[in-house]
């Protein structure tokens, strides 16, 4: 049994807590008890994007951000697109894990390829849900013809599964490819509404559950709210880069782009009346070289940093474990667990040894205030030191 004493409860009560697990005694005095989080969007790498990240750092870095569960993109090499590569993946995935004695809860996404439709009915109690690529992301998963589109709408309402939407428009991204140069102008805004409006409109059509990952534009938010209040089942994720980080401030490539100030206003107005529902960190590591080449790849990493960042753009925890715990569970109706993170809400450290295979954030060297400092795994202890 893990004692865990004199610890705070979020509504501010002093308990004593007990976990089943090791046997161990946490002084709890000083931190914080919360439910440990779920990401519900990493790009952990596996199979074959091994140099930028596998599952022995992800898993680390997972745990150092107070997170047990993450959900993985199937953008890999090759692709999670049949029930062969889903089920290489996953012995691949528990042969890492065991590697690094981190039982790290998970779930996989599985992706839609228009000539392998037939692979959904067979897969489909092993997933977390579907993901489609409406642009072309890393890896070149990518479905943009109206079609096959539909037919993926109409087969996750059959069976019952999530449809996760990556909204960008791959047509409008090849056509403005021919007229602009810089990334955010390719993936405009534009880019992203107009992909958006689509899905939902197919959703609707459809009844099917969707769930929009990382939604960036004002625009968009209006659209989700509109849907929603149409009775369209729609869930909207946005993820740290996209509420911290503006055209002002930074360079970071990612797809889709970062966007305005005004954007940043709005997705954090959205995160906190409910509108969005969960916040996915997109970790989605490239190493240093790649992002200094020419062809600068998409994606930052961002599961370790997440929770320390959201607690200092002002977000409350109960707000935080709504969005990264109890919305996800409900969402894509995962088995609760007794996973907890005590934190230590006056911890200073700045944002630096990182675990990510990559090793370095977007994030580096921001002084951030409030930490993780102990994650608790299906009754293992771990004692979160840099
Ligand atoms: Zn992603």
């Amino acid at each position: 049994m893990i004692e865990i004493k004199n610890v705070q409860t979020m509504d501010g009560r002093k308990i004593d807590y007990e976990v089943k697990g090791e046997d161990r005694v946490i002084d709890g005095s000083g931190l914080v008890l919360i439910p440990a989080l779920i990401d519900p969007h990493v790009h952990f790498r596996t199979p074959g994007l091994e140099h930028k990240e596998n599952w022995e750092t992800g898993a680390k870095a997972a745990i150092y951000g107070g997170i047990t569960t993450v959900f993985d993109m199937p953008n890999t090499i090759p692709p999670t697109i049949t029930l062969e590569t889903l089920k290489e993946k996953k012995k691949l995935i528990d042969q890492q894990l065991k590697a690094v004695d981190i039982p790290l809860r998970y779930g996989l996404f599985f992706g839609a390829d228009k000539n392998h439709f037939d692979e959904i009915p067979k897969v489909k109690d092993q997933i977390i849900g579907i993901k489609i690529y409406m642009g072309a992301s890393t890896g070149g998963l990518v479905m943009d013809d109206d079609q096959s589109l539909e037919t993926v709408f109409k087969l996750a309402a059959a069976h019952d599964l999530v449809l996760a939407i990556h909204a960008e428009d791959e047509k409008m991204i090849q056509e403005r490819e021919k007229k602009y140069h810089a990334h955010g102008e390719i993936r405009s805004r534009e880019v992203a509404i107009s992909a958006t409006k689509k899905a939902l409109a197919l959703a609707k059509m459809n009844k099917t559950r969707l769930y929009l990952v990382h939604i960036t534009t004002k625009e968009e938010i209006e659209l989700i709210a509109q849907a929603k209040k149409e009775g369209v089942t729609v869930f909207a994720e946005t993820t740290p880069h996209h509420l911290f980080l503006n055209v002002e401030t930074s360079k970071e490539q990612v797809n889709p782009p970062i966007r305005t100030k005004e954007d940043n206003v709005a997705l954090w107005e959205a995160v906190k009346s409910g509108m969005i529902d969960t916040i996915g960190s997109d970790h989605a590591p490239h190493t240093r070289e790649e992002k200094k080449s020419g062809k600068i790849p998409s994606g930052v990493p961002g599961v370790e940093t997440t929770l320390p960042m959201l607690l200092n753009g002002g977000l409350s925890l109960n707000d935080i474990v709504r969005l990264m715990r109890d919305n996800v569970e409900k969402i894509f109706r995962f088995p609760k667990n007794d996973d907890v993170v005590l934190i230590d809400l006056n911890k200073l450290a700045k944002v630096d040894h990182l675990k990510t295979k990559c090793g370095w954030s977007p994030f580096e060297g921001r002084l951030l205030k409030g930490w993780p400092v102990y994650t608790i795994l299906k009754g293992r202890v771990y004692e979160l030191v840099s």
